[in-house]
């Protein structure tokens, strides 16, 4: 069984005068402890940091090619190990075996790949031209200086992808890392760091630790930046906290992400697309659908389809092949669904699909749940559910789409359908997202090449993309004289 008590062994051991306390990690499909980790105090956080400094330089040292090696065979390790890793991922998300292998796994994988061959091509020194008189004929260039000492701190819903997708390119900018995964799915971040061990990252080099907020908060006052993937509300302490030092944050936040259905959309298309990523990870994903707005004309047509499809999904915990959605990850988000979908019922929505619990004797479960006659007075169109609904409202044209779409304080992602892709395209650049798919959606989390962020409440700063390694560097300008320079302009003014 995935989580055992022997995978734990990984994580470090409280400091000396720390309390030595621990929490328990549970499977969301049953509800069973699976494991106890360290809940690791102010002290031993930065006995760790003090670790992490000091076998960094040598890490640098190793350049772009001895870094990339070594996460390639990480790549290599994650696909040879991918079994093992999909139970532990399972054990504690309580996420279907495809859900981990497409979004964790794959994207797991690539990101080791991609890293290890491109992070040179985004870091590597610059030259600049300038005219300025006074530099004349002088070698000018941008450095990409690592950081030093990163904290990564990680959410629930993808342990893998969203704590990794981010340690990787810290890593490979020549940075050691802290990792703070969640309280709720820490073990997947220790199975990986044995990977990280076995494939030659030096010890302290890459570190977990495990516990809960406080640990997280711990961590920002001893890092030289931090990266944070979790809800709005958290990073907002984050940023706060890290204001006192001044200390570099990037903020990957929570969405209410719209889909916008035009009348000339393929409704095949838009109903597979919208039900696929509003249920993807038990609809416990950032980047996803959260709502609909359907054009009149074609309304009845994307509900009847999406309900269609809906009342045949699967849920449950079996193995590869049995089920379309899985378990609730963190039992309390079960409450909050359950509320959203209680405040629609009462102000007047229809639930054509699901709407409860299900019947399972153990563990957090919520179905598959379609909801129509809504509106924005209701809570599952204004916040974030996180959970197995789709919310799909009617509106009479796109300008009216496109006003509710924006009238939210998120902005992470969107997609817009329709036939038509360039009036589709002109739809979509005016949704305020960090990311918009026509015809698609969700996808661009695959292209590591474009950035990943959110605009308004849901981020700062991007993952992926040059933005996603350069802000674990600081821009460092080097200008060099020689001495053979004929032309120098060198000035000296004084008579002295
Ligand atoms: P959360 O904010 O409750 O916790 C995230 C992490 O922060 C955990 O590791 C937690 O222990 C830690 N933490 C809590 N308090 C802290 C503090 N005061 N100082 C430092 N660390 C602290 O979020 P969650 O419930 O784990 O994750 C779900 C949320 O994450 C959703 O809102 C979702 O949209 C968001 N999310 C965003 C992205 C993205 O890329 N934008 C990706 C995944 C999840």
């Amino acid at each position: 069984m995935a989580g055992t008590e022997e995978q734990v062994h990984g994580a470090q051991a409280p400091a000396a005068g720390d309390a030595a306390d621990e929490f328990a990690v549970r499977d969301p499909a049953t509800g069973e402890v699976i494991a106890h980790c360290p809940d690791l105090g102010p002290e031993a956080v930065a006995a760790m940091a003090r670790r992490g400094r000091e076998v960094q330089p040598a890490w640098e040292a190793l350049g772009f090619a001895g870094r990339g090696r070594i996460l390639r065979r990480m790549q290599k390790w994650v696909i040879d190990h991918r079994e093992e890793i999909i139970a532990v991922i399972r054990s504690e998300t309580g996420k279907t075996y495809e859900d981990a292998l497409i979004a964790e796994i794959s994207y797991g994988a690539a990101a080791f790949g991609f890293w290890a061959a491109n992070a040179e091509g985004y870091l590597a020194d610059e030259k600049v031209r300038s005219s300025a008189v006074l530099v004349k004929g002088k070698k000018l260039l941008v450095r990409y200086r690592p950081l030093g000492l990163i904290g990564v701190i990680g959410p629930w819903n993808y342990p893998f992808t969203n704590s990794f997708g981010d340690c990787i390119p810290a890593l490979a900018a020549g940075n050691s890392v802290i990792l703070k995964p969640s309280e709720v799915t820490p073990l997947t971040s220790l199975k990986l760091a044995e990977g990280l061990r076995e494939c030659g990252v030096p010890d302290g080099v890459f570190q977990v630790a495990t516990g809960q907020g406080p640990t997280g908060a711990a961590l920002v006052e001893q890092v030289d930046m931090i990266m944070f993937t979790g809800s709005t509300a958290t990073g907002k302490k984050i940023m706060a906290e890290a204001a006192k030092t001044l200390t570099p944050v990037s903020l990957e936040l929570g969405g209410k992400d719209p889909m916008i259905v035009l009348a000339d959309a393929d409704v095949d298309r838009a109903a597979n697309t919208a039900l696929y990523y509003g249920m993807f990870n038990g609809g416990q994903t950032c980047i996803s659908v959260e709502r609909v707005y359907v054009e009149e004309p074609i309304y009845d047509a994307f509900v009847a389809k999406v309900t269609e499809k809906a009342r045949k999904l699967r849920q449950g915990a079996g193995g590869p092949g049995t089920a379309d959605v899985g378990a609730m990850t963190f039992p309390p988000q079960v409450d909050i669904v359950e509320r959203h979908v209680q405040d629609a019922r009462d102000k007047g929505a229809r639930v054509l699909v699901g709407g409860s619990r299900g019947d399972h004797a153990a563990g957090s479960w919520y179905e598959p749940t379609i909801l129509v006659d809504v509106d924005h007075t209701m809570t599952c169109m204004t916040e974030e559910t996180f959970g197995p609904t789709l919310p799909i409202m009617k509106v009479r044209d796109e300008e009216e789409a496109i006003r509710l779409a924006n009238d939210s304080p998120y902005g992470l992602a969107a997609s817009v359908f329709g036939k038509d892709v360039k009036h589709a395209e002109a739809v979509a650049r005016r949704v305020e997202a960090g990311a918009v798919c026509v015809n698609d959606a969700l996808v661009n989390y695959s292209a590591l090449e474009l950035p990943m962020g959110g605009a308004k409440a849901s981020g700062l700063g991007s993952r992926h993309g040059a933005g996603g390694i350069r802000k674990y560097t600081q821009q460092q300008a080097i200008l060099v004289t020689r001495f053979a320079m004929r032309k120098d302009p060198h000035m000296y003014p004084y008579s002295a």
